[in-house]
Parts: structure tokens; sequence; C-alpha cells
């Protein structure tokens, strides 16, 4: 008998530690380690995970366990210490990493509602806010804090609505809010047939319950199984005939799952397997041997596009499964690479659960426990498919591995291909990252032996890689005497391959009208009222639009500040190449792919349906049109302006520049006919432009290493950031320097010698959403160096700055810092 008095339980909190809770008698058979369990905190419930279990306790009168909602654990000791890993390494809980491994939605959480007392005195003098929350209340009935905060802003709400309970004005009391998704389950017998009646017995029941018999004989004779549903329609039954059955011991009842479908279904696509060429052969037996041998090890297939990849992921797949082991495949985002996930699901049909994000929380909850219970065998799926709940696991493929998607934004803040290695570890399967464009990171641990690198070096069908020309804005402008937006050669060859009935993809790396609104007379500039940015014109619909925090506003007639008019519309955005697309090339069929044209469900399939299908001749795009697709229509492909991203204030610009314009160079000519590119920059000779329209990674990697290295950016040292955010500037300044200093103290008393800091500097957005912002990043050469620092500081900053007004965050190995 298991005596599991006690059990540890850590909690979805930024708190780091476990807390020990008693587990009730009617509990410990059933406890184990990795069970989600539902337990008290301060006066409410909320759901923690068990990551240990005790026979004593150091304190005998604790919380008990109130429930654990499954049926056994929702984690396997691999998933926990992953996990466990995870929280370490980016610096937040256990708790809070496991919470983001398994579907949002299925949690037991309590929190405080609040309402209005009725008979409540006149509550005096009230702010705007105040008033705000009341009247809502008074409209909606009970509300809890995160429902008021979409009227009355999130922050320091809590402080105003305690200040209302205390005034007698509102009732506070802790409710207990359910799931807001279930598990389906349908009722079905199951015959037992160590109970089957002799005949005697039979034929009486066929003179007594004639419908009992039959619906016996039935199960008797056919399935053994079925469910209760399809019994009372096929019989005219009801749910008393099936519990009579029940009560004479004769069939069993027991609950199946039902899993809701996925609403996006992707046709079956490319299903025909290609014997392998000699480079996908060799990649294919290096992975393999691995695999065969168990043995963790991560490979780094560095393959331009077309090269045949995918081919050898769904072969090595293939061979995974024929050895009882699993598969987790991560690609950037489903909607943009809708035909790489057909592969997998025309290659492995049912086998096969597919994470997006345009299935709801019950469809998602239901693809997870299909590869829970077992009954898929490979998920494909955006970011957070690496946490899918796969036994056994033998593959991790990351598709697309330099692909900043797959660093998450908020806690955790984990990096989707670091935490496939790690996992890759755990499990001793084989991790292979793809990519025409390898993150520096990624090469340079090939290049240090951390990973094998295998390469394709050509396209595996005939398709040769299109030329690329370059074209120097410098001289277009000078000789034009002013902007230009379409050169003359990109012109000519536009119009040359829509004469010919073929397809055209342009790219430009900014989505709206005109990014700046400007006064000529004062120089007043519209900008975001909560961010310190411009905010683009938008002419469909007509409105501004700050592009970090959403804010629009009507477009101004005059100048805000001096009441001039007109006012300037400056710089060039998707729908005004588009506008001008149409003047320039009558009679082209014209379409545009950005945020804006796929904001509704299904847009990109839409856009994309219509390209496929020749009904586009001209696509204009943001770097969505770069992504996986593959159109052999496409013969030229032209990037606008090249240069946009090398002028982010980020060590990886050039290394994000490189990748854009070699991905979006794949796009071209990966059919029968030949294709071309065509680049316009006013800096022709930048290393990344070069390197792209010569399609020479090395080149590009040999250039931006020596960079890297010369100014000790990663990968050659760990980068942490420290973030604060305040909506007062002079406390956010005040907080910072305070930060800094426990910064420099802490790496003093720590020891850490050659730990460096850069800054504290106003971030590169200094203002977003109504927040003033400041950064302070840490260099060093480990890892766990930085994350002792970080927490430790982070620790001593949150004790002297409790309350949330000043917010300390924390990003390791970060990507866009702003
Ligand atoms: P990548 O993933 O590197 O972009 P794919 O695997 O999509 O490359 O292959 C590009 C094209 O070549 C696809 O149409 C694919 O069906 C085809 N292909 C892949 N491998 C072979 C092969 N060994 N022989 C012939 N065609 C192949
Ligand atoms: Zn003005
Ligand atoms: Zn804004």
């Amino acid at each position: 008998m298991s005596q599991h008095r006690f059990a540890e339980v850590v909690l979805p909190m930024p708190l780091d530690q476990p807390f020990t809770y008693a587990v009730p008698e009617g509990l410990r058979e059933r406890i184990a380690v990795g069970m989600r369990a539902v337990v008290p905190f301060g006066n409410r419930v909320d759901t923690g995970y068990v990551v240990g279990l005790l026979e004593e306790a150091e304190r005998e009168k604790l919380k008990a366990i109130v429930e654990l909602p499954d049926a056994g654990p929702v984690f396997t000791s691999e998933m926990l210490e992953l996990c466990k890993w995870l929280s370490q390494y980016y610096c937040c809980s256990w708790g809070e990493a496991l919470d983001c491994a398994i579907p949002a939605g299925i949690q037991i959480r309590s929190r405080k509602r609040y309402s209005l007392i009725e008979e409540a005195m006149q509550p005096g003098k009230l702010s705007e806010r105040q008033r705000k929350v009341l009247a809502e209340l008074k409209l909606r009935g009970p509300l809890t804090e995160m429902q008021l905060a979409k009227v009355a802003g999130p922050t320091g709400l809590g402080s105003t609505l305690q200040s209302l309970v205390t005034r007698g004005v509102l009732d506070a009391e802790v409710v207990t809010e359910s799931p807001t998704v279930n598990a389906q389950t349908e009722t079905w017998f199951r015959l037992l047939p160590e109970a089957i009646p002799d005949g005697e017995t039979l034929a009486s029941m066929q003179r007594r319950a004639p419908k009992q018999a039959a619906v016996y004989l039935d199960m008797l004779h056919g399935e053994p199984e079925r469910a209760s549903i399809d019994l009372c329609e096929k019989h005219d039954a009801n749910t008393t005939i099936l519990r009579g059955l029940e009560q004479k011991g004769l069939v069993e009842r027991f609950q199946r799952d039902v899993y809701r479908a996925p609403q996006m279904h992707f046709e079956p696509a490319n299903i025909r397997k290609h014997s392998l060429n000699r480079d996908q052969l060799d990649a294919y037996a290096a992975i393999v041997a691995a695999l065969e041998a168990a043995r963790a090890q991560t490979f780094l297939l560095r393959g331009i596009t077309g090269s045949g990849k995918t081919e050898v992921y769904l072969q090595v797949i293939e061979r995974a499964l024929a050895l009882g082991r699993s598969a987790i495949v991560l690609v950037p985002e489903i909607s943009l690479t809708p035909q790489t996930v057909a592969r997998f699901v025309g290659r492995f049909k049912t086998q096969i659960a597919v994470l997006h994000s345009g299935l709801g929380a019950g469809e998602r909850y239901d693809e997870w426990r299909r590869a829970q219970q077992g009954d898929v065998r490979i998920v494909v799926g955006a970011r957070s498919a690496i946490f899918a709940p796969l036994s056994n696991l033998g593959v991790i493929v990351v598709d697309e591995e330099h692909d900043t998607s797959y660093k998450q934004s908020e806690v955790p803040r984990y990096h989707a291909r670091d935490v496939a290695i790690m996992r890759a570890n755990l499990s001793k399967a084989v991790c292979v990252l793809g990519s025409a464009t390898p993150s520096v990171e990624s090469y340079h641990n090939s290049e240090s032996g951390k990973s094998t690198r295998i390469e394709l070096r050509s396209r595996a069908t005939n398709a040769s890689l299109p030329e690329v020309l370059v074209v120097d804005m410098r001289n277009e402008t000078r000789e034009a005497g002013g902007d230009v937006t379409i050169s003359r050669v990109l012109e000519t060859a536009v119009n040359e391959r829509v004469a010919e009935g073929e397809q055209v993809l342009l790219l430009l790396n900014r989505r709206g009208y005109s990014p700046y609104v400007l006064c000529p007379q004062c120089g007043w500039l519209a900008t975001c009222p909560d961010c310190q940015v411009s905010m683009t014109y938008h002419s469909h619909g007509g409105y501004l639009n700050c592009h970090y925090c959403n804010a629009r506003r009507s477009v101004p007639q005059v100048c805000d500040e001096c009441h001039f008019n007109p006012l300037l519309y400056l710089g060039t955005g998707t729908q005004k190449v588009e506008e001008l697309l149409e003047r320039t090339f009558q009679g082209a069929r014209i379409a545009r792919m950005d945020a804006d044209t796929t904001a509704r469900k299904g847009g990109h399939a839409r856009i994309l349906r219509r390209l496929a299908s020749g009904e586009v001749d001209i696509l204009i795009g943001t770097q969505m049109i770069a992504k996986g697709h593959d159109y052999p229509g496409v013969t030229l492909v032209g990037v606008i302006n090249a240069d946009t991203g090398l002028a982010h204030p980020d060590f990886r610009a050039a290394e994000n520049t490189f990748q854009l314009l070699t991905q979006v160079a794949g796009r071209a000519g990966r059919g029968d006919l030949p294709g071309r590119v065509i680049v316009q920059s006013f800096r022709p000779n930048h290393y990344a432009i070069r390197a792209a329209a010569s399609h020479d990674y090395p080149a590009f990697y040999s250039q931006e290493i020596a960079q890297r290295e010369s100014s000790a950016y990663p990968p050659f040292r760990r980068m942490g950031i420290l973030m604060i955010e305040c909506e007062d500037p002079l406390e956010a300044e005040k907080a910072m320097a305070r930060l800094s200093r426990m910064v420099r103290e802490q790496i003093e008393g720590l020891g850490f010698r050659g730990m460096e800091t850069l800054g504290p500097s106003p971030a590169t957005l200094r203002r977003l959403r109504k927040k003033y912002r400041w950064n302070l990043a840490v260099l060093s050469k480990s890892a766990k160096r930085i994350n002792t620092l970080t927490r430790t500081v982070r620790q001593l900053f949150e004790a002297e700055y409790p309350g949330g007004k000043v917010q300390l965050k924390v990003d390791l190995d970060p990507y866009g810092i702003f």
C-alpha cells in the first residue's frame, strides 16, 4: 500500500518553490506524480501539478488537495524534467512552464468576483475609473477583475476594486470557474462474454423482454462493443432497455472519448514517395543510424529551397514509425505553410494530428488527447507542438529552424528549437533542424561539433536556382530626380512575365498605405497616443493605425498642432504599391497579401488558392509571401526595398535580411520555367544582400560570424535582457537605475568575472502601450551564470517593488528587442 500522505505541487505562478499539500485518504490510491491537482491557495483554488510525493512532511497541519481532475498523469517524468529545465533556462517557474505545455481552457481555477451592494450608501466622490467599474457592474451584474479590466484597464485595477470593497460599495466573493473546455465522451456498452446465458434463459428473455433480447442477440452475433446511441437507434429502443441488460449483468457500460473534428482540412498533396537521390540518401542514412541506435543526436540539414529536405523528413519519420516510435514536426506557421502540412497528411493519413491556430480550444484539446492516448503517432504544429504528449518519441523535425516565430514573446519566453534539442536529448531521439538559411547559432553549433551538419547541394527536381539581379536604387533615384518605387528593370520584367501568362511575387515588408502622416508647416507627425511610433495611414477604410498596439484613429484633416492642411503622406506600404501596380500594369490581375487582407479566418488560404489556380498575375505582400509556398507559375520575384530590415537596431538585422531575401528568392522558378529575382537596394554592396544574390550561405556566414565574434555577441556569449516597464517615466528611469546597481552588486558578489552589462538605455520603442521602457543587457559565456544572476536580481527587485506598478521582465536569448 502506498503511503503518500503528502504531495508537492507547483502552481502556474511566478513562485519558484513547490508547495506541500496533504493528500486526503480517498485520493491516496490514485495520486501519482505528473497529475493535475486542484488545490486551495490563499482564499482561492487553482490547478497545479504534482511533482513529488512524500510520506512525511515537515508540518503536519497542511491544506489538503481538493480534487484530482484526471484519471491519470498528464505529464510523463520526461516532460516534467523538460519543463523543469525550461523554467530554469528561461527564468520562469516550473508551474508556469508546465502550464504552457498543456492545452488552455481545461483548468479549474477560482477568481474573485465583484458585485454591487444594493443597499450601499452613496459612495461619495468617485474617480472616472471607479465610475466606469460601477456602471459596468450595474449593467452586467457580478464580474471578475479580468472582465472588468476590459472596460477599466488592467493596471492597478486590483487596488481600485479593493478600495471600493473597503468603502462598502462592492462585495467580493471567490467563485470557482469550471473549465471552459472538457473532454467529450459517449456512452458505450460491451458484452460480458463470461455471462452468456443458456438457451432456456434466452428464450424466456425473448418472451418477457423482446427488445432486450433483440439488442443482446445483436451484440452477441455482431459487434460486441457498441455506442448506446447506435443501439437505441437501430432497435428503436431507449436507455431503460440497455440499463435492464446491464442490471442482468450481461453487458457493461463504459465511456469512450469522442474527438471533435478539426475544422481546417488539409487536402492531402504530393503523396508520391520519391526514391532518394545521392545527397538525400546520405542524409537519411546518417539520421536513421542515430535513430536505430536510440542515440540522441542533433542534425542540421542545410539545403536550398526545393532540395528535397521534406522528402528526407518524411522517410525518416516512416522509419521511426516502423521502429514503434513517434514524431513531432514543427513548422513556423501553418496558415503560411499549408503545402508542407498537406504532404505530411497525404503520406501519413490518420496517424497524424495537426495543431494549428485555426482550431478552437475544444478541438485543440482533442488533438492533444489523440496524441496522449496513442491514437496518433505524429504531431505537426507550430511552436507549442513541441510539448505534444507523445510517448516513445523517435524524431523531432524543426523545419525552417531559423524562423523567429519559434521564439515565444510571453512567459515562458522559450525558443521551440532549443526546447526541441533538449526534449530529443531526454527522449534519446534525433532532432533534425532543417533550413536553407540556418540561424547563425545553429550553423555555429554544427561547426563546433555540437550537431552534425548534412547538406543537400542541388534542387531535387531539374529546376535550377534563379538568377538574381541587384538594382542600385541610388542610381535610379538620381536619374529619375526623385523617389522611385519600381525601377525600370523591374517594370520591364513584370510586363514581360505577365504578357507570357506567368506570375510575379513582389515583396514589401510594410503594410498599410504610408507609414508617416506629417505636417509640412510645423513638422508634427501623427503618432500613437500610447506608443512612441508613427501611425500608418490605411487607405482601405481610411484610418491611422499603430502597428504595435493596434490603436486606431480617424484620418486627421488638419494638423493636430497648428491646424494646417493639407497634410503630407510619406513613405510606401503595400496598399500604395498595389495602387501603383494597378496604374502601371493595366489589365494585370493584382492581389495583396498582408496582415490586413488575411485577418479573417482562412484569409491566407483564399489568396494562395487564387495564386495556384492562375487567377492572379501579380501578388504584392509582406514577408508572408516568402514562406514555404511552391507555385510553379511564379517565374519572377521582385523585392521593392531590401534595406528596411538592415536598419533595425538589432544584432540579428543582417541575418534576418539575408534569410528573408533568400527565402523569397527561393519562390521563383520552382516549376519547369527558370526563375528570376530582382532586388532593389540602396545598399547593394552590403554583405547580406550580396550573399543572398549569389545564393552563398557560407559567404554570408563567414562575414557574420566574424562580426559577432569581434563584438562578442551571441553565439559567442549568451545574452539576457532585463526590461523595466512603468507608466510613469520618472519612476521607470529610477527603477532601472536601482536595478542596474543591483545587477552590478550581484555580479561582484557572486564573483562572476567576465560578465558584462550593456546599458541601461531606453528601449528602441521608448514608450509602448502607455508604458515607458528601459533595457539592460547582460552578456556572459555561461548561460548558467546569467540564469543565476537574473533569478537572484529578480527576487531582490520584486521584494523592493511589489504591487506590479513597476514591472521587471526577463528575456533569455532575446529576439527582436525593441
Ligand atoms: P524542400 O523541403 O527542401 O524545399 P522538397 O522536399 O519539398 O524540398 O522537394 C522539392 C520538390 O522536389 C518536391 O516537389 C518534391 O516532391 C520533389 N522531390 C523531392 N525529392 C525528390 C527525389 N528524390 N526525386 C524527385 N523529386 C523529388
Ligand atoms: Zn502643423
Ligand atoms: Zn500604439
